[in-house]
This record gives C-alpha cells, sequence and structure tokens, in this order.
C-alpha cells in the first residue's frame, strides 16, 4: 500500500498495529488496512477534520458568490440611478407575470450595493 505524500502526520497510526491509516473518505471511520481495525474518524483526526472545515467553508463561500451573481445580475447594463447608494449602472432584466394581461415586469439590480428594485410595465 502507497500512502499519498500528502498524507504525512506522525499521528495517523492503527492503534491496534501501528500501520499507516489510509486517509478518510466519506465514511465516518477509517479501517486499518492490515488488522481491519476500524477507527472514528473524528477521534483520530483533530488535523483532517479541522482543514476538511475549513475547505468546507470556503468552498461554501466561493459557491455562494457565484450564485448570486448569476441569479441578481443577470441581465444587460443600463444608466439607471440606484434610488439607495446613487451608483449609476444597473443590471436588469424582465420576468413575464403569471397572466398575460399583467404584462411584464422589469427587475433592476444595483451592481454596486445590490440593491433591487421593480417596475411593471
Ligand atoms: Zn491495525
Ligand atoms: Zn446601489
Amino acid at each position: 500500500m502507497n500512502v499519498p505524500s500528502s498524507f504525512s502526520s506522525e499521528s495517523d497510526f492503527c492503534s491496534d498495529c501501528g500501520s499507516v491509516l489510509p486517509p478518510p473518505g466519506v465514511q465516518d471511520t477509517v479501517t486499518c488496512l492490515r488488522c481491519s481495525h476500524c477507527t472514528p474518524v473524528t477521534e483520530f483526526l483533530g488535523k483532517f477534520v479541522q482543514t476538511s472545515v475549513v475547505f468546507n467553508k470556503l468552498d461554501t463561500i466561493k459557491l455562494s458568490n457565484e450564485t448570486e451573481d448569476s441569479l441578481e445580475l443577470k441581465g444587460p447594463l443600463i444608466d439607471r440611478r440606484c434610488s439607495r447608494c446613487g451608483f449609476e449602472k444597473m443590471a436588469y432584466y424582465t420576468r413575464q407575470m403569471r397572466s398575460a394581461d399583467e404584462g411584464q415586469t422589469v427587475f433592476y439590480t444595483c451592481i454596486k450595493c445590490r440593491f433591487q428594485e421593480k417596475e411593471d410595465s
């Protein structure tokens, strides 16, 4: 068994037989390859748990920002003054309301402060 080079902590050994444990995967336990002793991930790898928590946080922040951008800043920019911060560019898009009689609603999003307003046409 070749241990991946990124996995090189001195504390990650089986408490039964002392052989190096494989990196934790999606499961809650890591099984020793030599003696099949199961070790709960939370008990034996404070370092790994911490690292993965940090990574998850970064991923979450990054993903939510991307999602927000694509949701709120869709559509072309127009010269429109934001009524909240006074910035003069806003993105806009139109959405057809449920009934065709009601016409379109135009949504504006300030690209600076993300203030949103809508206008019925
Ligand atoms: Zn073992
Ligand atoms: Zn604004």
